[in-house]
């Protein structure tokens, strides 16, 4: 009778438990949500819709507006360091390059340092990244990687499968996208919350579209950005010496004009047909200079957006597959690149600078009962330096001190803390074929310094973005005297504050 009793009062008391626990696991599940990452390599927020500009109305992103309008995009997400593998450290890190290790592309990431993904193994997600990893060294924090050697093809990629090499044909977007998909729906234990990575390596150069979309935009004429044929007079020497030019620098590889030996034969053959007239017949017309410039950057930005298509149709099938499955409501996606890009400003092709184009990245997050849709975030200066303490504060787990970035969670709220950063520091290091010196600098968002240290060139330049949105004139030394006065304080406090090495430090004399 006592043991019936107690029984009853225990199978009572278990299912009463188990209510409890129910209700207590429900808010918890929702409390550590699933966070998708997608992020790509030199997407220009110039070719993304819900940014605005002069391709808005061209750019083919719908489902990556679709984010946007469900979400918060942020206008001002300045990089650290405007190149591939140097952003893709910080963002494992949350660390400075100088901290990091990675510097430059070339480098290799020391992967024995402590990174968000394992962070957020050890708070009990389940963490996987599927395509451009680029750090050289084999990836570590993830319970499942499936990654490009190097930069990858555009076409019949291999990926490095939780280190087995796996040969893949068709396109590597769409093969990233199967991947991922086939992760979620497979691979992954459903009763942890995941981090996913799905990075492409679209639309980095050469730009090589799907097979699909290789008529897209073909009987358009896209406009032209007014500094195409910028000659750098107003500034100071360093970019008048860069080597990615329209004319010189864009080779026949990039422009489609060859391609590379990793197609199969029925894809050349596609390749062929659609190139091979187009090619002959802008070989024919035997351009002028300028009129050559103006048939690469149709050729270029048409094969770039094209990539982008593909991205997007990537988006669209992810956001899809979230909707099905009912993780939709319980997952954060994030969108960003690992830089901007120059879509022909200033004549250029590329990254690295500290200028606009290529400091700012595309920051799309969307967060189900939490991020309120369609917020245009202008004035927050947030950065990639914040995505891993992000990340680790989406799934509640604790933030290391030693990271250098902030969580963007409060800001996503709408409650951005009243000590939010005011300037962002900036410092690229990687002084090579692409003519670009190594410079850092400081910026508010409105007024802009940069630093070009000797012994190379020992210059300054100084922009206002409000009367110089494209950084045509530098009034460095010439006008707001306070202003530069304070943004080069700005600069060393924070060259302090984020621990740059002493040999480092001297470079503002
Ligand atoms: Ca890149």
């Amino acid at each position: 009778m006592y043991f019936a009793m107690t029984s009853d009062w225990f199978s009572r008391f278990s299912i009463r438990f188990a209510a409890f626990a129910a209700l207590c696991l429900a808010p918890l599940a929702h409390a550590r949500p699933n966070i998708l990452f997608i992020f790509t390599d030199d997407h220009a927020t110039q070719a993304l819709s819900a940014y605005g500009g002069m391709l808005a109305d061209i750019a083919p992103t719908p489902n990556l507006d679709r984010i946007a309008d469900e979400g918060m995009l942020f206008k001002r997400c300045f990089v650290t360091n405007s190149i591939c593998g140097p952003a893709r450290a910080v963002i494992q890190t949350g660390k400075y390059s100088h901290l990091n290790g990675f510097r430059k592309n070339g480098n290799r990431f020391d992967g024995s340092q402590p990174t968000a993904p394992k962070y957020l193994r050890q708070a009990g997600y389940q963490t996987a990244i599927v395509g451009k990893w680029h750090l050289a060294s084999t990836p570590t924090g993830y319970d499942h990687f499936e990654v490009l050697r190097g930069q990858g093809a555009y076409y019949n990629p291999m990926l490095i499968t939780n280190g087995e090499n796996v040969d893949h044909v068709g396109y590597t977007t769409d093969i990233i996208t199967e991947q991922s998909l086939d992760w979620l729906k497979n691979k992954r234990d459903a009763d942890k919350p995941f981090l996913l990575m799905v990075q492409h390596k679209a639309p980095h150069g050469r730009w090589e579209p799907a097979l699909r979309h290789l008529e897209l935009f073909d009987e358009m004429e896209m406009p032209e950005p007014s500094t195409l044929f910028d000659d750098y007079s107003g500034r100071e020497l360093p970019i008048s010496q860069h080597k990615m030019r329209m004319l010189e620098d864009m080779n026949d590889y990039r422009l489609m004009i060859k391609y590379s030996s990793k197609h199969t034969p029925e894809q050349l053959e596609v390749f062929d047909a659609y190139f091979k007239p187009r090619n002959e017949a802008m070989l024919a017309a035997n351009l002028s200079d300028h009129d050559r410039i103006k048939w690469n950057y149709q050729r270029y930005i048409k094969n770039y957006l094209r990539c982008v298509k593909a991205v997007d149709e990537s988006v669209g099938a992810l956001l899809a597959y979230l909707d099905e499955s009912g993780l939709a409501e319980d997952t954060v996606v994030i969108y960003s690149s690992d830089q901007g890009f120059y879509l022909g400003e200033h004549g250029m092709f590329d990254k690295r600078w500290m200028y606009e184009e290529s400091l700012r990245t595309p920051l799309l997050v969307r967060w189900p009962g939490v991020v309120e849709a369609g917020v245009v975030n202008e004035t927050d200066i947030v950065s990639n330096l914040d995505y891993a303490q992000t990340f680790l504060d989406i799934a509640g787990a604790s933030l290391p001190d030693d990271m250098q970035g902030a969580s963007l969670v409060p800001v996503l709220k709408g409650n951005t803390p009243p000590d939010w950063r005011k300037y962002h520091y900036y410092h690229y290091y990687e002084h090579g074929g692409h003519g670009v010196p190594i410079h850092f600098g400081v910026t508010d968002g409105r007024f802009k310094l940069i630093r070009y240290p000797a012994p190379e060139h020992d210059t300054w330049e100084f922009f206002d973005l409000k009367s110089d949105p494209q950084e045509l004139t530098s009034l460095y030394g010439r006008e707001y005297p306070e202003i530069q006065a304070n943004l080069k304080t700005q600069l060393q406090r924070l060259r302090s504050q984020y621990d740059l090495p002493e040999d480092e430090l001297d470079g503002m004399k």
